[in-house]
């Protein structure tokens, strides 16, 4: 018999470390960790056996066991569900890491509960919680049986069992550390697994042993029975009272397994008869959740379809929400009360990932496969149904402001992805989508709010995007609205980006952006006549700054938009707004060259009242051919891009522009090159106050 070693991969024997030696008061947990790995095996049996019966050849009973042993300071926990071969001992215990190891050694540092850690997808090593040693035996259809034994310490053994046990399946036996031999009473093991473990579908039997009186004769050998110390007594006793009939009394210990979970499938009760304690522990089991869930819907639908469903909305956002790795459905399938799998990826849209719970249809056949579940009809209306309830879900728990905000802050970023992919539901979810805005600046407000608080003469919704809250606030665009008293709704998610593309419009009223193209305010005729004039005023201004500024931007244009800013710039009505293309900068499309493909078509607007721009328009007209025009010009397209939400195409020469106009206002003399020295092209022929050498001005 060969014994081979193995070491745990890092992450895995440091996880295993910090279980160990860090004191966690509540270690429950690592029962319902291992009850729900039983769980799963015997979901997976039960999967393959329904394609395949002769799976089940090995043992039809699908069961899991628990068994204490106070002599040998031992707790097993036994099912018949898959098992696993020499390799998933090998790759699942304990060498291959999943991405779960190292986020949940981070949110342990960041103060998690050390319960949290089945949603982790490391619950196995929880064993180490209360074991010092601990001993996997595992018989798959597919190997011999072998055994995995690690006292943790970096390394873990796997031995092949030359006397075979299981006929399939896995025992996992703990063996206790000195203070926790309390988990060997069978009160505590029924009260964990009542708490955490009820809705396990497969029977949960506890091995008991009590103490029988039995009536033997006389001569029979008393050092095979083993009497307990308090009923010695009794014994004598009545071996004294019966000794004429030459039999007497003694006690034996006999086990047997009792049954801890005999609850009737919880989605089968009518919701009424059931508590909302009923329901989180159900959610509990599901979810490997800790915490409470936030909201629940149980339902069924009745007539040329039959289904019941159970839906929960988690009390925060997993850790992994948008990780392409992540398992991207938390909802198990049933079919006539038969589990059949817990990642049918048909049954929800990936925006609704996030919502764990269950779906029991009467029509789907048991044999279904995963192949078969993709063109399924009744499985695409079963789908359609959960979407729809999963909507009211969330609109009623919009009525409660407190609960809404928890809910939104954990899971707006998934209605937003809704309303970018569901196009049958995008008008729902756009009444829950909620924004702070120019005449809401703590609170979030939701569309419906904004369009009631509209003046009679405003005809769109008007939404700026950014990076944050504070970087759109105080945004030149945002001035001629806020004068004119029309709300703009700040969208400061990157997704909402995406959202905006598609919504388009909420109840007949256009999303319109106040950095892009198109945006037309409330105007009165005399101030349209008035605008008119200035536009034919300034004509000859814009083409010459088109001129100056060349490929940088599409067009030069007069704009009422602005109030204190001299200028902005605005891109087109279809293109990437400045925030858009700060996203894809940050993406990997930076170097295939569609970010120069794609990137925003820019107009410079100029504010015709402010003073820069109207002194550079005098000087235009007293020179045409005038340099300061010209730098003046290139110094406000950059700082229009920084305040536009652009960044800058090279920051240095934009520096050295800056850096000449301190060295101006500082009266620094244009002879003692202080100025130039601080550019990094070569230096000016001109005296100050030029403020950029021709050299300079070729930017790429
Ligand atoms: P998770 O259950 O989230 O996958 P665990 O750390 O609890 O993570 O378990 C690790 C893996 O070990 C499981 O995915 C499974 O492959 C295997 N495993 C654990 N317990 C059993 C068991 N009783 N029967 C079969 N496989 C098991
Ligand atoms: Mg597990």
């Amino acid at each position: 018999m060969s014994t081979e070693t193995f070491a745990f991969q890092a992450e895995i024997s440091q996880l295993m470390s910090l279980i160990i030696n860090t004191f966690y008061s509540n270690k429950d947990v690592f029962l319902r960790e291992l009850i729900s790995n039983a769980s799963d095996a015997l979901d997976k049996i039960r999967y393959q056996s329904l394609t395949d019966p002769s799976k089940l050849d090995s043992g039809k009973d699908l069961e899991i066991s628990i068994i204490p042993n106070k002599e040998a300071r031992t707790l097993t926990i036994r099912d018949t569900g898959i098992g696993m071969t020499k390799a998933d001992l090998v790759n699942n215990l304990g060498t291959i890491a999943k991405s779960g190891t190292k986020s949940f050694m981070e949110a342990l540092q960041q103060g998690a509960d050390i319960s949290m850690i089945g949603q982790f997808g490391v619950g196995f090593y929880s064993a180490y919680l209360v074991a010092e040693k601990v001993q996997v035996t595992s018989k798959h259809n597919d190997d011999e049986q072998y055994t995995w034994e690690s006292s943790a310490g970096g390394s873990f053994t796997i031995t092949q069992d030359e006397t075979p046990t299981l006929n399939r399946g896995t025992a996992i036996t703990l063996f206790m550390k000195d203070d926790q031999l309390a988990y060997l009473e069978d009160a505590k093991i029924k009260e964990i697994v009542k708490t955490h473990s009820e809705f396990i579908s497969y029977p949960i039997k506890l091995q008991v042993t009590r103490e029988v009186e039995k009536e033997v004769e006389d001569d029979e050998e008393e050092e095979v029975v083993k009497p307990a110390d308090e009923e010695d007594a009794q014994d004598v006793e009545s071996d004294d009272e019966e000794s004429a009939s030459k039999k007497k009394t003694i006690t034996e210990v006999e086990t047997s397994f009792e049954e801890l979970n005999k609850t009737k499938p919880l989605w089968t009760r009518n919701p009424e008869g059931i508590t909302n304690e009923e329901y989180a522990a159900f959610y509990k089991s599901i979810s490997n959740d800790w915490e409470d869930h936030l909201a629940v819907k149980h339902f069924s639908v009745e007539g040329q379809l039959e289904f019941r469903a159970i839906l929960f909305v988690p009390g925060r956002a997993p850790f992994d929400m948008f990780e392409s790795r992540r398992k991207r459905n938390n909802i198990k399938l049933y079919v006539r009360r038969v589990f059949i799998m817990d990642d049918c990826e048909e049954l929800m849209p990936e925006w609704l990932s996030f919502i764990k719970g269950i779906v029991d249809s009467e029509d789907l056949p048991l044999n279904i496969s995963r192949e078969t579940l993709q063109q399924n009809k009744i499985l695409k209306v079963i789908r359609k149904n959960v979407v729809k309830k999963c909507v009211e879900l969330f609109q009623e728990i919009a009525e409660d402001k407190e609960q809404y905000a928890k809910f939104y802050e954990a899971f707006s970023k998934n209605l937003k992805l809704g309303v970018h992919e569901d196009s049958q539901n995008r008008e729902r979810l756009a009444h829950l989508l909620r924004y702070k805005s120019t005449k809401s600046l703590d609170e979030a407000t939701s569309l419906a709010d904004y369009i009631e608080r509209m003046p009679a003469e405003q005809k769109d919704i008007y939404y700026i995007t950014g990076e944050s809250q504070a970087a759109v606030e105080n945004s030149p665009f945002l001035e001629a609205l806020k004068k004119k008293n029309l709300e703009v709704l700040f969208m400061v998610d990157p997704i909402d980006e995406y959202a905006v593309q598609q919504l388009r419009e909420f109840e007949g009223k256009n999303l319109v952006s106040v950095t892009k193209e198109g945006l037309e305010l409330p105007t009165t005729e005399e101030e349209t006549a008035r605008f008119e004039k200035v536009k034919a005023d300034f004509e000859p201004l814009c083409k010459h700054l088109k001129d100056i500024l060349g490929d940088k931007v599409e067009k030069v244009v007069v704009s009422n938009h602005m109030v204190s800013s001299p200028c902005s710039l605005i891109t087109g009505a279809y293109g990437w707004s400045a925030n858009f293309e700060r996203i894809m900068k940050a993406q990997a499309l930076r170097d295939t060259g569609m970010s120069s493909y794609m990137s925003s078509k820019k107009t410079l607007e100029l504010n015709p009242d402010h003073k820069i721009i109207t002194t550079i328009k005098e000087k235009f007209e007293e020179d045409a051919g005038s340099k300061t025009v010209h730098d003046l010009t290139m110094l406000l397209f950059d700082t229009a891009l920084l305040s536009s939400g652009f960044s800058l195409e090279d920051p240095n020469k934009f520096a050295s522009r800056i850096h000449r106009m301190i060295a101006l206002g500082l009266s620094l003399s244009g002879d003692d090159h202080s100025a130039s020295d601080i550019e990094d092209g070569p230096a000016s022929d001109d005296d100050a106050p030029e403020l950029e050498s021709s050299t300079m001005e070729e930017v790429d």
